[in-house]
């Protein structure tokens, strides 16, 4: 049986962002993808791009990795009962983000806190995200949270059954680094990554996991280093960022200050490629569509960081701390992107210049798999010039 190869085509790239930190920007202007994996970047002139069945004219914008949100609390579906929101996720498409990691479905009502609830409710969250992709977004779901009476064998069927993730330590009843430690090993020992909730409680109900717990806990990722929403004080923070060589996670929903105090620290450490970013919405300051872009547009802007760079927290380096196959532009990796370019009449001679002034950029386009799943952004501040789809259609 013949089925005929999915090819796409962006040409005419004007700044090519490779989420690699250590090389940010590449000497292309063009990509190719066969079924939803890149397959060439280059230039257009020493490529095969005949018989594109997606081809898209970037008429000189930008194209980065798509976003990654390293933290959200997602439900069902494109719905969240934390602020009665309907097509969050859908908005946060607009906002340039393509994948989404959970830190755990705990705003879904009456959560199942029995150890046999909430691995059924943690396997059942994997499913319904991978069965069903809102607007195309990945959803990476089914986190469960700690709670005690959980032995080494839950661990062992949770991840048999698909779950590879755990929820934010320090969110269910285990909420003291001896048994944290003793449950993140067991998830580790089967392939199960696991976060961490850092800093003071989000809201009534939750409560403070202090430097030492995170220490003792050992989460492959100390989630929300800079607080969600209030941080540890700064000596913790400088603590954990020199102790350890775990992800540090700065959110949208924590302590801007925080936040800038982490990226110094790691900058000092010459440690940038462990930050990472994520919203930790939706939450109770609401859902972010643009709370990524905004998180790179104040970090470039006032934490002394090349634009180029600060891409990178929200691409390649959550991809590699995370162990995705996403958010790099390399031959082999999804094709997942965001086509962007300079806001229109944001101060700056460029997109990177007047993303390093602390505006966001104009989304034009995004693609998952190599299908384009939203034109010009209905959140984003207007882009200067946009990208333009000459084959093909926006996927459904
Ligand atoms: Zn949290």
């Amino acid at each position: 049986m013949h089925t005929e190869i999915r090819k796409t085509v962006i040409r005419n790239i004007g700044l090519c962002l490779s989420g690699d930190m250590h090389a940010p920007i590449l000497e292309a202007d063009c990509i190719v993808a066969l079924d939803g994996r890149i397959a060439a970047i280059g230039r257009a002139r020493d490529m095969d791009t005949d018989d594109a069945t997606t081809l898209v004219d970037a008429h000189g914008v930008a194209l980065a990795p798509g976003l990654i949100d390293s933290h959200v609390h997602p439900v069902v579906g494109d719905y969240t009962p934390r602020q009665n929101q309907l097509n969050w996720i859908d908005s946060t498409l607009h906002g340039g983000v393509t994948t989404m990691i959970s830190a755990g479905e705990v705003h879904m009502p009456g959560r199942p806190k029995d150890v046999v609830g909430l691995k059924a409710m943690a396997i059942a969250a994997q499913r319904w995200y991978e069965n069903f992709r809102p607007s195309g977004v990945k959803v990476l779901a089914g986190a469960p949270v700690l709670e005690h009476g959980m032995v080494e064998e839950d661990f062992r069927d949770l991840a048999q059954a698909g779950v590879k993730l755990l929820g934010e330590v320090g969110l269910g009843s285990v909420k003291d680094g001896k048994t944290g430690r003793q449950m993140v090993d067991w998830a580790r020992k089967y392939g199960i990554q696991s976060t961490i909730h850092t800093g003071g409680p989000s809201i009534p109900g939750s409560g403070l996991v202090d430097a030492d717990m995170v220490l003792e806990t050992g989460t492959d990722v100390i989630g929300h280093i800079n607080g969600g929403h209030s941080a540890l004080p700064d000596d913790q923070i400088v603590c954990l960022c020199e102790n350890c060589l775990k992800g540090l996670e700065i959110v949208h929903n924590g302590n801007g200050r925080a936040a800038l105090l982490t990226l110094n620290t790691a900058r000092e450490l010459g440690q940038l490629d462990r930050v990472m970013l994520g919203t930790d919405g939706p939450a109770g300051s609401g859902v972010q569509p643009l709370g990524i872009l905004r998180m790179v547009a104040m970090l470039a802007s006032l934490g002394d960081v090349p634009a180029e760079i600060a891409f990178c927290f929200a691409t390649g380096n959550t991809a590699r701390q995370r162990d995705l196959d996403c958010g790099l532009l390399e031959p082999g990796r999804a094709a997942d992107f965001v086509l962007m370019d300079q806001a229109q009449h944001a101060p700056g001679v460029s997109l990177l210049e007047s993303v390093a002034l602390g505006n966001l950029p104009g989304i034009g386009m995004t693609l998952i798999d190599g299908e384009v799943r939203s034109l010009r952004s209905r959140n984003t501040p207007p882009a200067a010039r946009l990208p333009e789809l000459v084959t093909g259609a926006v996927a459904s």
